[in-house]
């Protein structure tokens, strides 16, 4: 019996939620008194197997096949790891590459699969918690099975940090190159640029209150003044004034930056579940009683017209005619 959580990497790097799934695998592992098994698979799989090397991770699973994400190596690697491993639970991000491949796993090797979960015990059985109602309302499950798949939402465990003493192995995979569907040729960036917001260690954050495309100028001035990265609310995105690659929240991008600067956002839960997971918000609203005050750390309840061009001069920048 073992818990095994399958790390995620993208251009050369490990996405900070194979941290994070150590962790809530960590939790699992010692509720059933078992080990944690992580694999990794595409890419530079030695310079990732070592850095996933966190204390509590016993075997760390290397499967050397291509660069990049492909649906079919990933989900016929897991499939083999799993008849070989019977884990307990796989657990898997909750990411668009996650949700690619988690439905093929669960299907094939014929397990419950429950998906964006927030939180998990185990013991006798597998419970979960989701979120329902746009994040009003937390639900408890109980998994009727013995095995199951879960794929994690990311930013609601923290990320292992201490080294650990794994013992690292490279899987006997048989994948049939030849049944694939799919061969990865490389990497386009869909949206504008090569901006990933969910790479950035600073985000100043555009929300409705800029009341028009003409003015989120403003707020890119901020953004530059502070080495920041602009994403947005996702009414801006609606709208069309920002790309969708720049939405935070439930239906845009999880972020968990060390600062994030929310700009005329009321903070709707929606918007919440994307950055509640940063170290440090910012609030700038004029309505004292908007309910991102309820999680910013810092808050100037003024108008942003305001605010926005004196912090611009405060760091540096040339603060635009308003
Ligand atoms: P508003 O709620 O309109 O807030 C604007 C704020 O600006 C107000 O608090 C106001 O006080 C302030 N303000 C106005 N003028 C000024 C000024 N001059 N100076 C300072 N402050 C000012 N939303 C997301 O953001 N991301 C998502 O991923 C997302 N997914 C969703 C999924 C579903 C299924 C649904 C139903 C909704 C989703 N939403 C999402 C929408 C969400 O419910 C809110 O409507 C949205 O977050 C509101 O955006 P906002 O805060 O920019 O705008």
């Amino acid at each position: 019996m073992t818990v095994l959580a399958v790390a995620e990497h993208r251009r050369g790097d490990l996405r900070d939620i194979s941290f994070e799934l150590i962790t809530a695998g960590r939790e699992l592992a010692a509720d059933f008194d078992t080990d944690l098994a992580v694999a990794v698979i595409a890419g530079d799989i030695e310079g990732f197997a070592d850095k996933l090397n966190r204390e509590g991770v016993d075997t760390i699973y290397t499967v050397d096949n291509g660069e990049e994400f492909n649906h079919g190596v990933y989900a016929e690697a897991v499939e083999q790891l799993c008849a070989e491993l019977d884990p307990t639970a796989l657990l898997l991000p909750n990411s668009v590459n996650g949700l690619d491949y988690a439905p093929a796993v669960a299907g094939s090797l014929n397990l419950p699969l429950v998906t964006d979960v927030v939180g998990i015990e185990g013991g006798g059985t597998v419970e979960v918690v989701r979120e329902q109602y746009g994040g009003k309302v937390e639900t408890t499950y109980e998994v009727d099975s013995e095995r199951c798949v879960l794929t994690i939402r990311g930013a609601e465990w923290p990320p292992a940090e201490s080294t650990g003493d794994a013992s690292i192995e490279a899987a006997e995979i048989d994948i049939d190159e030849g049944s694939l569907g799919a061969t990865v040729n490389g990497f386009e960036e869909v949206g504008s640029g090569d901006v990933d917001i969910t790479d950035a260690d600073v985000l100043v954050s555009v929300g409705r209150g800029i009341g028009e495309e003409d003015n989120i100028p403003i707020i890119e001035e901020l953004a530059d003044a502070l080495g920041a990265t602009l994403s947005s609310s996702r009414p801006i995105v609606d709208n069309g004034w920002l790309p969708q690659n720049r939405q935070v929240g439930q239906s845009g991008k999880v972020v968990t930056p060390d600062v994030y600067i929310a700009v005329g956002i009321s903070g709707a839960v929606q918007h919440v579940a994307g950055m509640k997971g940063a170290d440090t918000i910012v609030a700038i609203n004029s309505d004292p009683n908007a309910p991102i005050y309820d999680i910013a750390d810092y808050g100037i309840v003024d108008d942003l017209f305001e605010v926005v061009p004196r912090l611009i001069e405060e760091f540096g920048g040339q603060a635009p005619e308003i």
